[in-house]
């Protein structure tokens, strides 16, 4: 396919693990600004999907571009310089250190006017960590040991620390597992907020949650997408509540 506007663009992708095809041929198209969230029964491939956009899984086939560049031949780290972010279902935080120290060590070195010679505190890097944790609502934080903060807090502070790097595609999987109502409710601000000058990728379960944000929905089933499009008409369709809405 020749250039889009879309941030993503996913064409014939698979992945098969000793010949079963985790992800089936395929395709699915992101906007710019977008918060498209993904749902679907376990063992569907949502997850399989994000480690391959995020290249922690190679393609068998199939094409995956970010503002029309070919990702499925980057290595990882080339695809986060590219501007994807890619939150796990386990926080990786660290535990010992500040709120403050954990955002500024996300700050990307090579941006920075000292990256080269070391990391120094410099005012941009400071300027950054503050409007991080104004948006994830940790800024009566910083100075809080970052082990001390609730569950909820830590999956705000590694959002934190994705945003540091400023991605133009942020995916996350699973982010309000275990957070209380409030977290929730806040969670929900906090990636519509992201998602106005980003796009987004949620995988996630609630429906309550998926209805709160979503601007379309996606439903995977067996590595393939069974339906797709706004809220309203995914609910509805028999074949979603056949094979997940169901039950
Ligand atoms: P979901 O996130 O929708 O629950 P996954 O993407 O985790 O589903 O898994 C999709 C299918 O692919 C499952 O059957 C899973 O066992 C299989 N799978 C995922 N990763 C691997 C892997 N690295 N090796 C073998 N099988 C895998
Ligand atoms: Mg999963």
């Amino acid at each position: 396919m020749s250039n889009t506007d879309f941030v993503l663009a996913v064409e014939d992708l698979t992945v098969a693990f000793d010949g079963f095809k985790a992800i089936d041929n395929l395709t699915l198209y992101i906007d710019r600004g977008e918060l498209r969230v993904i749902i679907g029964p376990n063992g569907a491939g949502k997850t399989t999907l994000l480690d391959l956009i995020c290249g922690k899984t190679k393609a068998s086939a199939g094409s995956i571009k970010f503002k029309n560049h070919e990702m499925t031949k980057l290595p990882e780290h080339k695809i986060v310089r590219a501007g994807i972010g890619r939150k796990f279902q386990t926080p990786s935080i660290y535990e010992n250190l500040s709120v403050f120290k954990n955002l500024e060590v996300s700050f990307p070195s090579g941006r920075s006017v000292f990256g080269a010679l070391g990391f120094r505190c410099t005012d941009e890097v400071k300027a950054r960590v503050q409007a991080v944790a104004q948006e994830i609502g940790l800024a009566d934080q910083l100075h809080t040991e970052s082990g001390l903060l609730s569950h909820g807090q830590k999956q705000w502070l590694e959002i934190g620390m994705l945003l540091m790097q400023d991605p133009e595609l942020l995916m996350l999987d699973e982010p309000i597992a275990g957070m209380s109502p409030r977290e929730r409710e806040l969670t929900a601000e906090l990636l519509k907020r992201i998602a106005q000058n980003r796009s987004v990728i949620v995988i996630e379960h609630d429906m309550d949650f998926v209805k709160q944000i979503a601007h379309k929905v996606t439903v995977m089933h067996q590595g393939k997408i069974l339906a797709e499009g706004p809220m309203e008409k995914v609910q509805a369709d028999p074949k979603v509540i056949d094979v997940y809405l169901g039950h």
